[in-house]
């Protein structure tokens, strides 16, 4: 099953409801780096977190996740766009914490206190910047509270990573409702209601459910308007690599040529990595001078 991200709007069009499944773009980064299970699943959170918030996005617009909890995790970064565009890197893919009853510990892994920030590049001067602190450790909480205090948008987060014995995720998935400056009392109530009823998103994706099924199971009316294939994609280059070195500095850039031997760079999200030769470091040197003057 491909991985999508699906937008819609449900009772008579005054909520909008986003659902993804992330089951393969998570595993293609967890096999890069050999995932732990529950680094998986918080990274499988945050991925479908960046999915949806991604198709809340126009155009060229993009946005990054940043989850800084003080667990052994250590920084979670998600960047997404429009288009279903996504990439995530965490310090440490090798930590495992269990509850007594064998479910994956997300609190324990992210940790119970931190921040989270939302940098929204909408391709306007300034980049639009959120940052909350962590409340759960949980992910789907901590981005609710998000969206109520940093966007002023009351909303619901449900988010649920299955991960087997062999560090595989058999699925990972989420939903967000949010609700309009318009959407009538009884309709928050009829969602509070059925959020008290429907399975956790764990338990839906276990079963089968598709990101489409889980629209339909936690609203009325349902309006599909948009889905959007999810697919892992790094853009990452040697240019862009030669443009972070630049502004090392000329100092920098001199110790590294007068190690004298080809510098190795690699990228944290894809694991791509791309060299610079002494000749490469020297055109970096003048650029990087140049600048300085
Ligand atoms: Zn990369």
């Amino acid at each position: 099953m491909n991985d999508v991200v699906i937008k819609a709007l449900a009772y008579n069009k005054t909520v909008r409801i986003y659902a993804t499944s992330t089951t393969n773009t998570l595993n293609a980064i967890g096999k890069r780096l050999s995932y732990y299970p529950s680094a998986l699943d918080a990274m499988g959170r945050v991925l479908s977190m960046g999915a949806m918030m991604g198709a809340m996005l126009k155009r060229e617009e993009t946005i990054t996740l940043k989850v800084e909890g003080d667990g052994p995790i250590g920084k979670i970064i998600v960047d997404s766009d429009a288009h279903g565009n996504i990439r995530g890197y965490c310090d440490n893919p090798h930590c495992h914490f269990e509850y007594n009853d064998f479910r994956l510990n997300a609190k324990e892994t992210v940790g119970k206190t931190g921040f989270i920030s939302v940098i929204k590049d909408l391709k306007l001067k300034e980049p639009f910047i959120g940052s909350t602190p962590i409340i759960s450790g949980e992910i789907a909480e901590d981005f609710a509270y998000y969206f109520q205090v940093s966007e002023q948008v009351p909303s619901a987060v449900g988010l649920g990573v299955l991960v087997d014995p062999k560090n595989t995720a058999l699925a990972s998935g989420g939903f967000i409702i949010q609700v309009m400056p318009d959407t009538p009392d009884e309709v928050i109530t009829k969602i509070e209601e059925k959020l008290k009823i429907i399975p956790s998103v764990s338990e839906m994706l276990s079963s089968g459910y598709t990101a489409k099924d889980i629209i339909y199971n936690i609203g009325d009316d349902i309006e599909i308007l948009d889905e959007i294939k999810v697919k892992f994609s790094c853009n990452c280059s040697k240019e862009r690599f030669a443009k972070g070195i630049i502004s090392l500095g000329t100092d920098e850039i001199k110790e590294m040529i007068d190690e004298n031997k080809t510098q190795e760079a690699i990228c944290h999200f894809c694991g791509n990595k791309y060299y610079f030769t002494k000749n490469d470091l020297n055109a970096l040197y003048d650029i990087a001078k140049e600048k300085k003057a």
